[in-house]
């Protein structure tokens, strides 16, 4: 394969796919990293560990080997543990609905330039069973939902995995499942199957826009895609989007001057319509994303000893903190109080108690005493997956979970 990096990645197919100017305009700003993302590629090497355990010869000893290493880095933890095995349950239930056991392969290296211009990428694990090629992606994180539905980085893995295993198995090969597991974020892996044909004829109309966002001539288009691009901070058609006060002068304040006269609006009313609203929220919708993103670069580049004229850096609020709990707290029941007084006994949380029973036991022990409440409504545009609150389904959602687990309860006591 070429470079580590291809310019056009699959990763960052979304916002290529958008914002054609994005690679080019990228290139000048270092690659970074950040805890999480380190966090991330060490929960997907456990991942790859115990999917090479199940499903490939290893032994025990290179098995805890390895695991053990992984263990010992410092972004380590536990969850680690608990994520790779909702993943790894995942593959072997689908690898057991074959009728036949089917090919398994873990960090599968893909090459993708037959769409995009120098790209490739790589597969978490790639299955074939009867007429399936079946691609299953991880994600650790948990700060942003990600959907199979139109997804275009799965849709790229699956076409260069196509690629690679199609000349091997003919014409075997008629739909391709793709499917993303997120542990941290929702509990049932999410799915989007094609057919060869819907999926092929996807990768030949996304070829034209890689090629311009491959050329340097693409448009910069703004929008939720900026999140992750490393020049968002300082990219200008981004700014010019969220700058753009006059857009929102119809949403300024009336004065007390001239609360009580329409003209004062150049002839609109002075109260905003629901369309007015609907409007600006979808206009002003990333806007303090994007104040965040400003605010942290700039303290970022003062901090480094440059100049953001008008602006420095100080010191934010803190707390209070021991030195030394163990000692303090020694000295507290030294001096007199009560050790009862001076701890808290609390029960672990659901998921630390879920961590030390296993998910099978903690379900037959307690799944009874556990209800899921719908969450609090939340304002979210139309295009959003998840399906419209309503607080009469909420009303009867309540009740139908009081009365299962009561339900539940009376079951658990006989
Ligand atoms: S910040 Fe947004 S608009 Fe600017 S280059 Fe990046 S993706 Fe494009």
């Amino acid at each position: 394969m070429p470079n580590n990096h291809a310019l056009l990645s699959a990763s960052a197919a979304e916002r290529w796919l958008t914002c054609t100017a994005a690679p080019r305009y990228e290139e000048q700003f270092p690659a970074t990293t950040s805890e999480y993302a380190e966090e991330g590629k060490l929960a997907h090497s456990v991942c790859e560990l115990k999917v090479l355990k199940k499903f490939t010869p290893m032994g025990p000893k290179t098995y805890n080997t390895r695991y053990n290493k992984l263990k010992s880095e410092p972004l380590y933890n536990d969850e680690m543990d608990r994520t790779s095995n909702i993943y790894l349950e995942h593959l072997t239930e689908k690898a057991m609905s074959y009728a036949s056991p089917p090919l398994v392969n873990a960090e599968v290296m893909v090459d993708l330039a037959a769409y995009i211009p120098d790209g490739f990428g790589t597969c978490d694990c790639v299955m074939i069973g009867g007429d399936t090629l079946d691609i299953t992606d991880y994600k650790h994180g948990k700060g942003v939902f990600v959907s199979a539905a139109g997804n275009p980085q799965m849709r790229l893995y699956a076409l260069g995995a196509l690629a690679k295993y199609e000349p091997f198995y003919g014409g075997v090969i008629q739909h391709i499942r793709m499917t993303i597991v997120q542990p941290r974020i929702q509990d049932e892996p999410v799915s989007e199957t094609m057919t060869i044909e819907e999926l092929k004829a996807w990768g030949e109309s996304i070829k034209p826009i890689a090629q311009k966002a491959y050329s340097g001539f693409g448009d910069f288009v703004p929008g939720d895609h900026c999140q992750f691009c490393r020049g968002k901070a300082q990219c200008r058609a981004r700014a010019n989007a969220y700058t753009a006060l006059e857009d929102f002068k119809d949403a300024l304040l009336p004065t007390p001057e001239n609360r009580l006269h329409s003209e004062a609006f150049d002839g609109a009313k002075p109260m905003l319509t629901y369309a007015e609203i609907g409007d600006l929220l979808i206009r002003g919708k990333n806007l303090a994303a994007w104040f965040n993103d400003l605010e942290n670069f700039a303290l970022s580049t003062i901090l480094n000893g440059d100049d953001i004229p008008g602006w420095k850096a100080v010191a934010g609020r803190s707390n209070r903190t021991f030195t030394d709990t163990d000692a303090a707290i020694a000295a507290v029941i030294a001096s007199g109080y009560d050790e009862a007084l001076v701890y808290e006994r609390k029960p672990k949380t659901l998921t630390a108690l879920e961590d030390l029973m296993g998910k099978k036991d903690f379900a037959e022990k307690i799944g009874a005493y556990i209800i899921k409440p719908l969450g609090k409504p939340t304002l979210a545009p139309l295009s959003d997956k998840r399906e419209s609150y309503s607080s009469a389904t909420a009303d009867f959602a309540g009740v139908a979970s009081e009365n299962s687990s009561e339900k539940q309860t009376k079951e658990a006591k006989t």
